[in-house]
């Protein structure tokens, strides 16, 4: 059997994605992997967000609720 890969049905308009999801090193891809496109949306706090308010949060948002990092921002 073939797991259906779980997408998060904001990935098209969360600002988190849109302003990140370009970027290719390894920790990024291991975050968008995890969350935006794997099973851990529900603990995405941008998620959680959205759902609740109806309103995504400021881009610069991890999913963890925290601020992109400096270090994280310089990666590619
Ligand atoms: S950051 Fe959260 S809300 Fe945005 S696409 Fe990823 S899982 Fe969805």
């Amino acid at each position: 059997m073939v797991k259906k890969k779980q997408v998060c049905e904001f990935l098209e308009d969360c600002e988190f994605y849109k302003k990140f999801g370009e970027r290719q090193s390894n920790i990024w891809k291991a975050i968008f992997s995890m969350y935006c496109n794997g099973h851990s949306k529900s603990l995405c706090e941008v998620y959680s967000q959205r759902v609740e308010s109806g309103k995504f949060s400021a881009p610069d948002i991890m999913p963890t609720g925290r601020p992109v990092s400096f270090v994280y921002k310089q990666l590619p």
